[in-house]
């Protein structure tokens, strides 16, 4: 063993995301004061930037210096009070967390029970919300992309699950690692709040998450919601309008931001969607080609963020994990809580081409042999053969 391991380490973790140079030396620049004149250009950048990325025009983005678990807190707390009922959708992990820190809060969280084997089911939520016939639950809280499982619910037919029962929940959606990633439209899909974080699909560290917000939401925050101070939307709203923040802003991730979705636009949000799904097909094809399973199991579903892979019986993932960090400096996702240790998770998301793609399923497939975990040769030739038949222009024209 040498102390030094040369070339670049491949973090394909599911977030964070390896961030690029450009982002990088963006945020090194110097910190400005976030009350002078020249910041309101910055704050309204980043602000107006990330309508375009939530796909909004009537609703407005709101942007926190935490991580996304306290753009979670803020959306419930904004909105509902201590003893209101949530219906909550277990799709996996993320889903479990959310729904725990719901009933912390004081809330009642009612959770529809999933297999974490593919996305939330809008047949179920309509069926529980027709049962509600007083209009108890006060929200429907679902996870897009769920970064534990791989899988992407379908948010517009939440909604219109939502619409066929007439009942007036607000639909609040964790696009926190389906952002910038994944398709998501926020006033075409009719969502209420959306929650996101920056770490993943917007390609910046960890450290600033935002809350988009509509009209509607916004007034049930007028007069409800839990007792807030630091998290709540209005008086950020009304600052923001003056490109400010009522408290230090996270300044230099800032920049990082606006450069982020500069970059976003460059490239196109529909080529990024698509990017993200071809990659998706390719790596789904070599873990199929090594006689593996895929976590999710809905056709469809199946995410471009990542790729969550179960290993037979009787292996530990997290050995595998180990094994490919040290021979091949490779960081791969870890199963959480249900699926610790059966499942390693590929990251396949934000700044990433093809040849890092081929890099990390080659790493991959070497650490299979090198763990001794049965499987099939041919990985490598099946993502490659994907990639060679699909260019990112088809996938988005389909
Ligand atoms: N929700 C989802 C879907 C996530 O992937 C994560 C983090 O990975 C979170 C919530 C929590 O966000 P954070 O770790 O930034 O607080």
């Amino acid at each position: 063993m040498t102390s030094r391991k040369a070339g670049r380490h491949f973090l394909q973790i599911p977030g964070p995301s390896a961030v690029p140079d450009r982002i990088l030396r963006a945020i090194s620049m110097q910190t400005i004061d976030h009350r002078g004149p020249d910041f309101a250009a910055v704050g309204h950048t980043a602000l107006d930037g990330m309508k375009t990325i939530f796909k909004t025009d009537a609703g407005r983005a709101i942007i926190y210096p935490a991580s996304g678990t306290g753009a979670w807190e803020a959306a419930l707390i904004n909105t509902l009070s201590e003893g209101d009922r949530v219906l909550m959708y277990e799709t996996g992990h993320f889903s479990m967390l959310w729904m725990k820190m719901a009933k912390r809060l004081g809330l009642e969280p009612e959770f529809i029970e999933g297999d974490w084997r593919g996305g939330a089911d809008p047949e179920a939520i309509a069926a529980r919300l027709r049962e509600d016939k007083a209009h108890e639950i006060k929200a429907v809280c679902v996870v897009h992309n769920e970064t534990s499982t791989g899988s992407v619910s379908p948010i517009a037919d939440v909604r219109a699950a939502i619409d066929s029962t007439g009942h007036p929940a607000l639909l609040m959606v964790d696009s926190i690692s389906g952002l910038a990633s994944v398709d998501f439209r926020f006033d075409e899909w009719g969502v209420d709040v959306c929650v996101s974080g920056s770490q993943k699909g917007l390609m910046l560290p960890p450290g600033i998450s935002f809350n988009c917000v509509n009209d509607k939401a916004m007034e049930v925050a007028k007069t409800g919601g839990m007792r807030r101070s630091y998290w709540d939307w209005q008086e950020m709203a009304d600052l923001n309008q003056t490109g400010y923040f009522p408290y230090t802003p996270a300044t230099n991730m800032l920049y990082g931001l606006n450069e982020a979705i500069a970059m976003i636009h460059e490239e196109g949000l529909e080529n990024v969607f698509a990017r993200h799904a071809r990659h998706g097909r390719a790596t789904r094809a070599a873990v199929r080609a090594w006689d593996l399973d895929v976590l999710c199991a809905q056709q469809g579903q199946e995410s471009g963020v990542l790729t969550a892979v179960l290993l037979p019986e009787g292996h530990s993932a997290d050995a595998f994990r180990a094994t490919v960090l040290e021979n091949f400096d490779i960081s791969l996702g870890n199963g959480l809580s249900k699926v610790a240790d059966r499942v390693f998770r590929i990251g396949h998301l934000g700044d990433f081409n093809d040849a890092m793609l081929m890099g990390t399923l080659s790493g991959i497939e070497m650490g299979l042999a090198k763990s001794g975990i049965p499987h099939a040769k041919g990985g490598i030739d099946a993502a490659m053969k994907v990639l060679e038949e699909s260019t990112p222009e088809q996938i988005a024209a389909e």
